[in-house]
C-alpha cells in the first residue's frame, strides 16, 4: 500500500482554509474513490483528475485509488483541489518524488486535457496556507501575482508542473545559494579597451546607463558587467525569483541577471504579455535588478526603442489585456551597443558621415537617458591580460558603500536613482564644481535633464575616488564620459 499526502486549501466565502489531501493505493478494483468531500463535488473532480492525468501521458494506477480530504466534509464548491489530488495520485504512483511535496501546497483547477486553469479567490487560500507554515505554492501561472508573498511555482499544465518538480532546480526561493554555481565571466579575458572598461566600472558603481560605439567585443563586455556589480540583496532576489517563476527557467543566483534580447524579437518578447490568463515577462522584467543589453541597438524597431522610455523612467512595465492592466517590475541598467555605421564594414566601410549620423540618430530618443558613452576597440590579442573582475568589483563595492552611507534613510540605492530635486537641494556642489555644467547650460550645450544626469555621474566619480563630494575635475570628467571623449 502506498500513501502520498499533499497540502492544499479550499475557499469558503471570502476566506481560505488549509486542507490535507491523502491518496492511498491498495490492491483492488481499479477506480477512484473520494472521501471527505460533499457528494455533489466528487463526480466532477473524479472526471477531471483522471482525464488530466491520462491526457498528460501518465499511467493511471492499476489499483484502487482512495482520496481523503481532511478535515472532512467542508462545504467545498470550487475546483481548487484538482491539482493537489492529481499530484498526490502521481506521487503515490511514483511519477513525482514524495520529498518534493513536503513544504509545497498545490492549488488549481485541471482541464480534461491536463491544462492548469486559473481559479478565483486563490490569493486568500494562499494567505491561509502561509499562515499555516507553508513555504511555497504551486498554482496556475495566470494566478501568479505580486501579492503572493511566498515562493511560487507557476505552471500552465500538469506535465509542466511535474517536470518542474522533478527537475533539480525547483522554482522556489533558495534558502542557501551556491556561490560557485556558474562562475561569472571575468574581465581579465578582455585586454585593452581601456575606455570601455572604465565606463563599465563607473556605470556599475552608480547604476548608470551606457552606450558603447564601435566594432569591438561589446557582448564580451556586457556579459562581464554582472560580475562586477554587487550581489542582489534579499528584496531584489525575491523580486527576481518571482519574475523568473513565471518562465521555464527558475532564478537561483545572487548575481544580477543579464538579459540579452535580439533585435528581431517581438515587442511582446521585449515588454512581456498577458493573454488568456497567462503572464509572460519580457526582457525588460527579466533584466530587473540587473542589466538589459541591446546589441546592434539601432536595428531595434522604433516602437521598441520608444517603449523602453517608460520602464527607464518608472522602473515598471504595464501590461494591458482585456482582463485589465498588470504591472511587473522592470528597473534595469541599460547597456546599448552599436557599430559606428549601418554597414558594420570595419576598415572597408564606405558610409558617408551623414549616413553614420543618421544611423546613430535612431537612438536619439534614448540618448537623453544615457549618462555614459564609450568607444569600443577591436579585440586585441597581443595585449596582456586585463585587470581581473574581482579587483574592479572591490572598487565598485567601496564606491557603493559610500553612496549607501550618504543615501541612508532614503529609498534610493544608487546615485542614478536620486531625483533631480534632491540633487539640487540635499546634495549640492561647490560653485566651482558646478561651473563646467552651468556654463554649458547657459550656452545651450546642455539641457537641464542632462545636467541632472551629469550631477549624478559626478557623485559616482567622487565615490569611486573615495572623495567627500564632487570637485570641478569630477564634473569635467562626467562631461567627457557623457560625450564619449577619452578620460
Ligand atoms: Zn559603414
Amino acid at each position: 500500500m502506498t500513501i502520498a499526502a499533499v497540502s492544499s486549501a479550499v475557499v469558503i466565502g471570502l476566506s481560505g482554509h488549509p486542507v490535507r489531501v491523502e491518496v492511498r493505493l491498495s490492491p483492488g478494483l481499479c477506480g477512484l474513490h473520494l472521501t471527505g468531500l460533499p457528494d455533489t463535488t466528487t463526480a466532477g473532480i473524479r472526471d477531471r483528475v483522471r482525464a488530466a492525468i491520462l491526457n498528460s501521458g501518465y499511467d493511471w494506477p492499476q489499483e484502487e485509488v482512495t482520496v481523503t480530504v481532511l478535515p472532512s466534509n467542508m462545504p467545498v464548491y470550487g475546483s481548487t483541489l484538482d491539482l493537489a489530488i492529481a499530484v498526490a495520485v502521481l506521487a503515490a504512483h511514483g511519477a513525482i518524488s514524495l520529498e518534493r511535496l513536503t513544504h509545497t501546497a498545490f492549488l488549481g483547477e485541471l482541464g480534461l486535457d491536463g491544462s492548469i486553469r486559473q481559479v478565483r479567490g486563490l490569493s486568500c487560500a494562499v494567505r491561509s496556507l502561509i499562515t499555516s507554515g507553508i513555504r511555497s505554492v504551486a498554482i496556475p501561472l495566470g494566478n501568479v501575482s505580486q501579492d503572493i508573498r511566498c515562493a511560487v511555482i507557476g505552471a500552465t499544465s500538469l506535465t509542466e508542473l511535474v517536470e518542474q518538480l522533478n527537475s533539480d532546480a525547483p522554482a522556489t526561493v533558495p534558502t542557501a545559494l551556491d556561490p560557485a554555481q556558474g562562475a561569472p565571466l571575468d574581465l581579465t579575458d578582455l585586454p585593452g579597451n581601456h575606455a570601455a572598461r572604465h565606463a563599465l566600472e563607473v556605470c556599475a558603481a552608480g547604476g548608470h546607463h551606457l552606450l558603447l560605439i564601435g566594432d569591438g567585443p561589446a557582448t564580451m563586455l556586457a556579459e562581464r558587467l554582472p560580475g562586477i556589480l554587487p550581489a542582489l540583496d534579499d528584496a531584489s532576489l525575491a523580486e527576481v525569483t518571482k519574475i523568473y517563476a513565471l518562465t521555464e527557467t527558475p532564478w537561483r543566483s545572487r548575481r544580477p541577471p543579464l538579459c540579452e534580447p535580439h533585435h528581431t524579437n517581438t515587442a511582446a518578447a521585449i515588454f512581456g504579455r498577458h493573454t488568456s490568463g497567462q503572464f509572460r515577462p519580457g526582457a525588460v522584467s527579466l533584466a530587473h535588478a540587473g542589466v538589459l543589453f541591446l546589441d546592434q541597438a539601432p536595428e531595434y524597431p522604433r516602437s521598441v526603442l520608444d517603449g523602453l522610455r517608460m520602464p527607464l523612467e518608472t522602473g515598471e512595465i504595464v501590461l494591458a489585456s482585456w482582463q485589465g492592466t498588470f504591472i511587473l517590475p522592470a528597473r534595469f541598467q541599460l547597456l546599448l551597443a552599436t557599430p559606428p555605421c549601418p554597414c558594420s564594414g570595419g576598415n572597408a566601410c564606405q558610409c558617408r558621415p551623414v549616413e553614420q549620423r543618421r544611423y546613430l540618430q535612431r537612438l536619439s530618443r534614448l540618448r537623453d537617458g544615457i549618462e555614459v558613452t564609450a568607444p569600443i576597440d577591436p579585440f586585441d590579442r597581443t595585449a596582456g591580460p586585463g585587470e581581473p573582475s574581482s579587483a574592479i568589483a572591490d572598487r565598485v563595492a567601496a564606491a557603493r558603500a559610500r553612496t549607501a552611507h550618504r543615501l541612508a534613510g532614503t529609498p534610493w540605492r544608487t546615485n542614478a536613482q536620486i531625483p533631480a530635486s534632491e540633487l539640487r537641494t540635499r546634495y549640492h556642489l561647490d560653485p566651482d564644481a558646478l561651473d563646467p555644467l552651468e556654463s554649458r547650460l547657459r550656452a545651450g550645450a546642455l539641457t537641464p535633464s542632462i545636467l541632472t544626469r551629469m550631477l549624478r555621474l559626478a557623485w559616482t566619480l567622487a565615490d569611486l575616488r573615495a572623495a567627500h563630494r564632487p570637485t570641478r575635475d569630477d564634473t569635467q570628467h562626467a562631461l567627457r564620459l557623457w560625450q564619449g571623449e577619452p578620460a
